[in-house]
């Protein structure tokens, strides 16, 4: 194996061997950039060391080889001592992480070669100054030493000595300093500052190999779910400076604007300076645009080689640089990070400039950005007091009163408040008060807290972890730094995209890209919002493309419409259940009270017309597209008034010997139909075999209705759908029913109705015997939510709240599997079901219901596994076409 790649060896394409910096370092030498010459150190070379807890033997071999290839180059020895050659030392993992070990410049230098640095470039004051950075840095970072103890030695140096900047400080100053921070290092670690060029360099190297196992790196890896397992590059580069003075300087720079996406030119540039100073705001930084002034040679050559990168790269890069006296030097670059709407925008630019294709174009954006973009936002142009920021934990903006505990925000939100609940942090206990309140803001936790991860199941604004923030729950208030203080009842506001906080009410804009769905918004109008235009066109490339069709979970007619402009090809779950709610209740509670066929048989005709006319209006709002209708599905109690407090009413009424006989009887069938396990109990398919005449009831409704709608000249295009099939004996049973049923309603109308009849796929055991259950249904569609209920065991009610969190931060999944699918698991039964299914009837339709049908990653798998559409809510459905041509394209 090779351990050591010279830059020219490498392409962008061995990320995973030389980390991104490195390939793309390696990318540009071999474009004929200006890179200062070096070598990579591959990321196997540091899995072996933290296999084995030593680096391999090889490796010291090889390094030698290319130091001296490079030394030879330069045509000076690393730590020469009358001119030394100075590298540095950069980490480089394949995915960019925060909490791992930088970079350590100016390796090379000792007491010695710092003279030789001083005599061969004319600068006492810069030499010095690179050594104080190189102690600096590697104390910080190699020895393990706190960063402050060398910070507060320089302010006091700067102090003394009246400079307002470290610029200001000359050569003496800086040979102090040094004497200052070698005493430091000597102090902390009880040994000397390494002298020895090759050994500081070996130090660094391995430094940066054991930065990849840091907590925070661990951490960081965790929560962006990157494997534990791909270990980090070193890049050994030789030194450039920046600090030799007003012609010199370093900067970074984007090709285009990576928050609109806008051309032009982004960046920002610091004289005489080195590093990270730049993004340090140690001193003020210039727009990249004034280096034109400053220095018109390395501006041009600067603007050409990003051009040739954004031409090479096909995309918006971001860019480091350095320039010597006047020569400018590429030190670093990657396609860059970007905001949602810039990556909208940037995809259908690059289509235009003919860099890229329309299917590349899908490729560059995601379902989760252009659901971002969705969220209503706060105006932009309104001034409004930043109380401080946290983590953007689930997006929305969510303005409300502040209050401190769960019962508080029930209490106000049922008197029609809109607050926002303030905690340290939530547990269990603040979920109904989390479901009142319009936004949920902790000062505590990050990404995985209980708030986080139940505010995003519930799609509601959080921001969490906003650790300035002093929340007092006791006396009901929280302290803003610079002592501002908010009382209960005060009003904030909260981005849950950006994780600011507000004082006061700050205005909310609906977001352009929705009025544009919705159809108020023209994106072929001159003035349209470029935005807009550009996710016209996208999502016109993802519908070209798609194999999945996308319908929409909707139960009234305003939900179907909403959905249909959204995209909907068809409603492909309509719950039944809210028909049997509001003022349909008394008949549902006659229905199961009755005692008699009788009673029982006019409870039901009493419900037919209501159900009948709910569905002629969404046949009619969908027109010549699929409904897919689920007969009634929950247990029967749901319907029935609450336990304890009819019990409290019945016992009150005894106590005043004022019998009422109906409570009683109510009381009597809740008792009867309590169930210590409703989700495993007398619901779905089983309720319509048990309660004579419920479901027949419900596909006469279907039934008259479709007739109707045909009488009126519609198209209507019912499926119905048996909820909670375990075996095909129940479906062959309901199925021959409401064959009866719609044959009957064939001959009362003189029509011929061309009803689907299909059922869910949400037991193990439909899904392990879906080649038989298929003989007697015309279409499957999963049903994920319970299906994952039943595969994992887990009741998705009681979990979420209580221990995922924990399940989360010890990694065991990364995100939790009702919101993504759980491939392995339930996923494996999905395809496997599908193909049974499709063996037995090839066919056999299938689609997906519940919350995976909008999210992005589950789209992906349904795709693969060749299901025919999937359905989501209305909003999401924007999200699933998207999804859906990407996986296409
Ligand atoms: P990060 O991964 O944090 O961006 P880098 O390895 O890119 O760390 O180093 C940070 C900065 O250090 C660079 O942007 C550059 O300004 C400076 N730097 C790194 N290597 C060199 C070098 N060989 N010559 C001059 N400056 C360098
Ligand atoms: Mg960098
Ligand atoms: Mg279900």
């Amino acid at each position: 194996r090779k351990f050591v790649y010279d830059f020219s060896e490498g392409n962008k394409d061995l990320k995973d061997l030389l980390g991104g910096k490195g390939a793309n370092l390696a990318e540009m030498t071999n474009l004929g950039l200006p890179v200062p010459p070096g070598f990579t150190i591959t990321t196997e070379a540091c899995k072996a060391y933290l296999d084995d807890g030593a680096a391999p033997e090889a490796l010291r071999d090889e390094v030698s080889v290319h130091l001296e290839a490079l030394e030879r180059r330069m045509g000076k020895k690393l730590g020469q001592t009358d001119d030394p050659l100075l590298v540095s030392v950069r980490s480089g993992a394949k995915f960019s992480m925060p909490g791992m070990m930088d970079t350590v410049l100016n390796i090379g230098l000792s007491d010695e070669s710092v003279q030789g640095l001083a005599a061969q470039s004319g600068d006492e004051r810069f030499a010095w100054d690179s050594y104080r950075r190189l102690i600096q840095m590697f104390g910080d970072t190699v020895l393990g030493i706190k960063g402050e103890l060398f910070a507060e030695a320089l302010d006091e140096a700067k102090k003394s000595r009246g400079a307002a900047t470290d610029v200001d400080l000359c050569a003496a100053d800086l040979q102090e300093l040094v004497e200052q921070f070698k005493g430091i290092v000597s102090k902390e670690t009880g040994r000397d500052f390494p002298q020895e060029p090759r050994e500081q360099m070996d130090l660094a190297i391995r430094a940066v190999f054991d930065s990849w196992n840091g907590d925070r790196a661990r951490l960081y890896r965790r929560q962006e779910r990157i494997p534990h397992d791909l270990g980090t590059a070193v890049n050994v580069c030789s030194m450039v400076f920046g600090n030799l003075g007003p012609d010199s300087g370093t900067g970074v720079a984007f090709t285009r604007d990576p928050a609109s996406g806008q051309q032009g030119v982004y960046g920002d540039y610091l004289q005489n300076a080195q590093g990270e100073d730049v993004v340090a705001g140690i001193r003020n930084t210039v727009p990249l645009a004034d280096l034109e002034g400053l220095d018109k040679a390395s501006y041009d050559e600067l603007m050409r080689t990003m051009e040739t990168l954004e031409t090479h790269y096909k995309d918006l890069c971001d860019i480091e640089f350095t320039i010597e006296r006047g020569k400018l030097w590429m030190l670093q670059t990657r396609v860059g990070k970007r905001t949602a709407a810039a990556a909208f925008r940037i995809a259908t630019q690059l289509v235009d400039q003919g860099l890229i294709d329309e299917a590349e174009a899908l490729r560059r954006v995601t379902g989760s950005q252009l659901a971002q973009l969705m969220f209503p936002r706060f105006d932009g142009d309104a001034t409004s007091d930043q109380l401080g920021w946290g983590i953007a934990a689930s997006p929305g903006a969510a303005v409300g009163k502040a209050v401190f505990d769960s019962y508080t925000a029930i209490k106000w939100s049922r008197s029609g408040e809109k607050v926002i609940l303030i905690r340290r942090e939530t547990n269990p206990d603040d979920l109904d008060g989390m479901i009142a309140a319009e936004g949920i803001l902790t000062s505590r936790g990050g990404k995985t807290s209980h708030a986080a991860v139940v505010a995003r199941g519930m799609g509601k604004t959080c921001v969490c972890g906003a650790e300035e923030l002093e929340v007092d729950t006791k006396r009901r208030r929280m302290t803003a730094p610079g002592g501002v203080v908010i009382e209960e009842g005060d009003t904030v506001s909260i981005d849950g995209s950006s994780g600011k906080v507000y004082l006061g009410e700050v205005p909310v804009v609906p977001s352009p890209v929705v009025e544009y769905f919705e159809g108020r918004m023209h994106a072929g109008a001159d003035d349209a919002d470029e935005l807009v235009k550009a996710v016209h066109r996208i999502m016109a490339y993802a519908d070209r493309v798609r194999r999945l069709r996308v319908r929409a979970n909707a139960d009234n007619a305003e939900d179907a419409s909403r959905a249909r402009r959204f995209g909907a090809q068809g409603i492909g779950l309509c719950r039944t259940e809210h028909m049997f709610l509001g003022e349909r209740r008394e008949l549902v509670e006659r229905l199961i009270l009755a005692d008699t066929s009788e009673e029982r048989e006019t409870a039901l005709r009493g419900l037919l017309p209501h159900q009948k006319d709910d569905f002629v209006e969404l046949f009619e709002s969908m027109d010549g597209l699929p409904v897919t209708v689920r007969l009634l599905d929950p247990p029967l109690h749901e319907f029935l008034p609450d336990i304890t407090e009819l019990s409290v009413r019945v016992a009150l009424a005894e106590s005043r010997k004022d019998h009422n006989e109906n409570d009683l009887r109510l009381l009597q069938a809740v008792h009867r139909l309590h169930e210590q396990n409703p989700m495993l109990g007398l619901r779905g398919v089983r309720l319509g075999l048990v309660i004579p005449g419920l479901f027949t009831m419900q596909v006469r409704a279907i039934a008259e209705a479709a007739a109707e709608r045909i009488e009126a000249k519609g198209d209507p295009r019912a499926e119905i759908m048996i909820p909670l099939v375990g075996t095909v004996q129940e479906l062959e049973i309901v199925r021959e029913e409401a064959e009866q049923v719609i044959a009957d309603v064939e001959r009362e109308h003189g029509l011929e109705l061309k009803v689907a009849l299909g059922t869910m796929i949400e037991l193990p055991r439909a899904a392990l015997t879906a080649g038989q259950i298929a003989e007697c249904a015309d279409f499957f569609s999963f049903g994920t939510n319970d299906l994952t209920q039943t595969v994992w065991g887990f009741s998705r009610d009681d979990v979420e709240a209580s221990f995922f969190t924990a399940y989360l931060e010890k990694g065991i999944f990364g995100v939790s599997p009702f919101e993504t699918i759980d491939k392995d698991g339930v996923g494996a039964l999905v395809r496997s079901a599908a193909e049974a299914g499709r063996a037995t009837r090839p066919d056999l339709k299938l689609g997906v219901c519940g919350e995976h049908g909008g999210d992005p990653e589950s789209v992906h798998f349904f795709h693969e596994v060749g299901l025919d559409y999937v359905s989501c809510s209305p909003f999401r459905i924007p999200v699933a076409r998207l999804e859906a041509g990407r996986a296409a394209a």
